[in-house]
């Protein structure tokens, strides 16, 4: 009998669309879904249209314009102080969700585990499962989502080959320390682990901090994977562009593998974010994170106005409260309550776990424009 294969079984589907969809039903505001919907940088969308003219619609080279790998390359050093060769380090893919499932294609054998700090994004697990490799977790300590080194090192089995973080972190907004990166770095180099970095949120930091790459740190280059894109900065997800950035004996095969699952990013696409990654001022940047640091405080003054205490994030733009008061055995629940009762939609917490530690908390997304985050805090604020 025909059947999906065992690899299809396992992977698990997200709930956030399930909770769009029954917010549609009942007219609410979706605070579930991560897109950005705030404005492309001007920029940024005249040089797409300049590029559609200008006749650069042909696949690019299997690893990306040489325009735009060199744009990264200036940037990685400006932003992240980190020096990588565009002509053998960097692969730009579809999206940072193609550079990393790219990255685990080329790096990853069938039972390698790999170490997810959780609460996790959930690509990063499915993307996990989808390679068939094994998750383990380390399960960060609320509110605070700390860890301690010996959370990981009981993590590690023979068995382990990498370590997955994403700073900051979709959905609890950490943003990894440098002693916390340190410990990383520690672990995977005595245990000789791949350590995997999401940096996709990099430039949505608070409260004054400032990105640190863990590729950037001693001895790290020659086993980090970073991956990172452009979707979030300048509200392109709908583009696809992101890419890695590894030592050429990984590239040269993440990049092989990139060619063989989506050909090229789009070419048109890629040109322009050249542009907008080297025209773009220093300002542009600083106006973001003010303007996302509204946002939080704007969502985490209304959440605890609703008895519904916030893990105040340090980075990205989402935000995890405890919905412990409101009715309903498991967060789906809760989530559903909320919904009804407010008619703001939420992410239920076990999205985010393996285990049952996501139980009372949901994640609400603050990349909204103002009106809508607005209204959306006004309900929160009424919920009795
Ligand atoms: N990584 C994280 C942590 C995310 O939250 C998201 C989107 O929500 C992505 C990656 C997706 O990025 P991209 O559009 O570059 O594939």
């Amino acid at each position: 009998m025909l059947s999906l294969s065992d690899r299809a079984a396992r992977i698990v589907q997200a709930e956030i669309r399930n909770m769009s969809i029954e917010c549609e039903k009942v007219g609410g505001i979706n605070l579930a879904q991560g897109v950005s919907d705030t404005e492309v940088p001007p920029l940024v969308r005249r040089a797409a249209q300049v590029a559609i003219d200008e006749g650069v619609n042909s696949y690019t080279r299997y690893d990306g314009l040489r325009e735009l790998r060199e744009a990264i390359a200036r940037k990685l050093r400006r932003h992240c102080g980190i020096e990588a060769d565009p002509e053998s380090e960097i692969t730009v893919s579809a999206g940072s969700t193609g550079a990393f499932y790219c990255a685990c294609l080329a790096l990853l054998n069938p039972g390698d585990e790999v170490i997810l700090f959780e609460p996790y994004y959930g690509y990063h697990l499915n993307t996990l499962l989808a390679v068939e490799a094994v998750p383990s977790y380390v399960t960060l300590r609320a509110p605070d989502w700390t860890f301690a080194p010996e959370d990981l090192e009981r993590a590690i089995s023979p068995r382990t080959r990498g370590i997955m973080v994403c700073t900051p972190a979709n959905p609890s907004g950490k943003v990894f320390s440098r002693s916390e990166l340190e410990a990383v770095a520690d672990a995977a180099g005595r245990h000789d682990l791949f350590v995997f970095t999401d940096e996709i949120y990099e430039h949505f930091l608070y409260d004054g901090r400032r990105h640190v790459s863990p590729g950037s740190l001693p001895g790290m280059a020659e086993r980090t994977i970073i991956i990172s894109g452009l979707s979030k900065t300048f509200s392109i997800t709908g583009w696809r562009i992101g890419y890695a950035v590894s030592r050429p004996r990984w590239a040269k095969m993440i990049g092989y593998l990139n060619d063989l699952v989506y050909v090229c990013a789009p070419a048109p696409l890629q040109r322009a974010v050249a542009v907008g990654l080297d025209e773009l001022p220093p300002g542009f940047y600083d106006e973001l994170r003010s303007k996302y640091q509204r946002k939080r405080d704007r969502i985490c003054a209304a959440l605890k106005r609703a008895g519904l205490p916030p893990c105040v994030p340090e980075g990205a733009y989402y935000v995890l409260a405890d919905v412990s008061r409101l009715p309903g055995e498991t967060s789906k629940e809760k989530a559903m309550n909320l919904l009804r009762k407010a008619r703001v939609a939420s992410v239920p917490g076990e999205a985010f776990f393996h285990g049952s530690a996501g139980e009372s908390i949901v994640r609400f997304c603050f990349s909204k424009q103002d009106g809508e985050l607005e209204e959306a805090c006004r309900r929160l604020e009424g919920l009795d």
